[in-house]
């Protein structure tokens, strides 16, 4: 039939389809790896195709832009720095537009640790959105709410994964002036229920119970990819925390070598430098290479212009931050996807068989990655000086 069954694999799993229907005849159904897709009632289908005029896998008109102008960046508010997972700009343009009496969208914990996007009305709230989340976020209805908003004038600014804002526009059919995107440099998704398995896990060695995770800590070691998680004891008299790098973890290895993301990842339309959003935001890894000086343990960001929007947005959030130009190539530094999709492995074949095992995550092969662990127990100040030698 005419419709977005035939997505299949391609599906990004943006929900734009379940939101669009005519007929509420599609429903979004969790795979057995834990990721969702569209499920349609077929006798209830009347074959209209707005589905797939609304899924930016058939729909890829929108808003394709080569970066104009690319700049790396430190929020000058160092709570706020430390809480982001690089240099804080995809917060500053959150603080702006909330400043000017806008809603922000992006992707959340809520208390028991599932990801989703929410809505941000207050600057008390924007906490919430920092830092990487390293699990497909779930949109629920946030591109209805965000057309909503719109709609009723107020200026919006969605951040995301670069298929979640196209798959907004699709859904909204265009590009309302009040509307601001951020886009990120992505590499792919794990399903939810991998992060789900993996948090009863950690609950499971520590006795206690997971109440906070943060992917990209900088508490310890500064700007890298070290998790932090805290776990409150059964008799909730003590909280416990735990940090550790992410590629000498059962789940953050994983992520990290890229066996367990969504199937879409691996043919990503937008692993390329023709970005979506009118802003694009990512790690720096290359800036202590090319401008030593701009260097910070606090992180650094790169800011992809890629829209004349996306030079309104800046310019009125570049005076929260340390700002220094740079060129393309230099932000492209250690940035595979901006160049092509992440190759899927052989062993994404079978990296789910098991999921629903009990000891799925116990049974997760982290490996020696004998270099990681020597960068985990040396000082940071000589692994910066031992990557400017390199
Ligand atoms: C799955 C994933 C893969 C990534 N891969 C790369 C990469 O290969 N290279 C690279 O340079 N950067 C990558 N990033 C982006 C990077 O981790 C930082 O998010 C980015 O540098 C912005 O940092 P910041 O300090 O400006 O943002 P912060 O101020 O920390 O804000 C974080 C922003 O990220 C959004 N966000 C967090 N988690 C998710 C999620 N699961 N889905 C959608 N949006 C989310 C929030 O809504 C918020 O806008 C990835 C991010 C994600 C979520
Ligand atoms: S073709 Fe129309 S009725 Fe059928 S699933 Fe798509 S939107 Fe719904
Ligand atoms: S990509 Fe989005 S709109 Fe298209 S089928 Fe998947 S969930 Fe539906
Ligand atoms: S790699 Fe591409 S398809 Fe996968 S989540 Fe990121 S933007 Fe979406």
């Amino acid at each position: 039939m005419e419709n977005v069954a035939r997505i299949k694999e391609k599906c990004v799993g943006c929900k734009s389809c379940e939101q669009s229907c005519p007929k509420h005849c599609i429903s979004m159904v969790e795979s057995n790896e834990g990721f969702w897709y569209p499920s349609v009632d077929e006798k209830s289908c009347i074959e209209c195709k707005l589905c797939l005029k609304k899924c930016p896998v058939e729909n890829t008109a929108f808003h394709r832009s080569k970066p104009q102008k690319i700049w790396a960046w430190r929020n000058k508010n160092d709570a706020d720095i430390m809480r982001s997972a690089s240099g804080g700009a995809a917060d500053s343009a959150a603080k702006a537009v909330l400043q000017m009496g806008g809603v922000v969208y992006g992707a959340a914990y809520d208390e028991q640790l599932v990801v989703s996007h929410i809505e941000v009305t207050v600057d008390a709230e924007r906490e919430k959105l920092q830092s990487s989340k390293y699990v497909q976020s779930d949109p629920k209805d946030s591109y209805a709410k965000a057309k909503q908003r719109l709609a009723g004038g107020k200026t919006v600014l969605f951040t995301g994964t670069p298929c979640q804002i196209a798959g907004l526009y699709a859904f909204l059919g265009g590009n309302p002036e009040n509307l601001y995107t951020v886009d990120l440099i992505c590499h792919g998704v794990p399903s939810p229920k991998f992060f789900k398995k993996y948090l009863e896990y950690q609950n499971k060695q520590t006795a206690g119970k997971v109440i906070y995770f943060n992917f990209r800590s900088k508490d310890k070691r500064g700007w890298g990819t070290q998790y932090l998680l805290k776990t409150k004891t059964k008799t909730k008299t003590k909280t416990k925390t735990k940090t550790k790098t992410l590629s000498l973890d059962r789940y953050g290895k994983h992520f990290m070598s890229g066996d367990c993301y969504r199937e879409c990842c691996y043919q990503c339309a937008y692993a390329n430098v023709h970005r979506v959003g009118d802003l694009t935001i990512g790690d720096f890894w290359g800036i202590g290479k090319s401008h030593p000086e701009f260097y910070s343990e606090k992180g650094v960001s790169s800011v992809f212009v890629n829209t004349e929007k996306g030079q309104k947005l800046f310019d009125s959030i570049k005076s929260k931050a340390l700002v220094i130009d740079a060129t393309l190539e230099e932000a492209m530094v250690k940035q595979g996807n901006l160049v092509h999709p992440t190759k899927r492995p052989l062993e994404r074949d079978t990296f789910y068989r098991d999921i629903n095992c009990d000891d799925f995550i116990d049974n997760l092969n982290v490996g020696l990655q004998l270099k990681d662990r020597v960068k985990s127990v040396i000082p940071r100040n000589l692994v910066r000086i031992l990557k400017q030698i390199k």
